[in-house]
C-alpha cells in the first residue's frame, strides 16, 4: 500500500465517523428510552389513560408470566412489540433494546 492509499483510508475513515456516531447515539437513545419504559410501571396512551406494564402477560408462544411487560420470553426469546390499552383498545408501540436483532 503506497501512502496515497493509506491517507486515502484515513480520509474515508474521518469521513464515515459523524454517520458512525450518528448511527450510534440513535442506537443508545433507543436502548435509554427502553431501559426508561423497562423501569416504569405504566406508560401515557394517547387517549390519557395509563396503560400498566407491570401485571399477569401471556407471550404469543403461550408461556405466561407476572411482573413487568418488558423482558425476553424465557421460553421463546421475544420481547413484547407493544401493548393494548384496555380504556380505548389502541395498541402503543414499545420500544425496542438496542441489541434486539441478535436475538431473533
Ligand atoms: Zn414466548
Ligand atoms: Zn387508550
Amino acid at each position: 500500500m503506497n501512502p496515497t492509499e493509506i491517507l486515502k483510508e484515513i480520509a474515508f475513515g474521518i469521513l464515515a465517523l459523524p454517520f458512525l456516531a450518528v448511527k450510534a447515539s440513535v442506537r443508545a437513545y433507543c436502548h435509554l428510552q427502553f431501559l426508561r419504559v423497562a423501569r416504569m410501571p405504566a406508560i401515557a396512551c394517547y387517549c390519557g389513560s395509563a396503560v400498566s406494564l407491570v401485571g399477569i402477560w401471556r407471550c404469543s408462544c403461550t408461556y405466561t408470566y407476572r411482573g413487568h411487560l418488558l423482558r425476553y420470553c424465557p421460553l421463546c426469546g421475544s420481547m413484547p412489540r407493544m401493548v393494548r390499552c384496555y380504556a380505548c383498545g389502541l395498541t402503543t408501540k414499545l420500544p425496542e433494546p438496542a441489541h434486539a436483532e441478535t436475538h431473533q
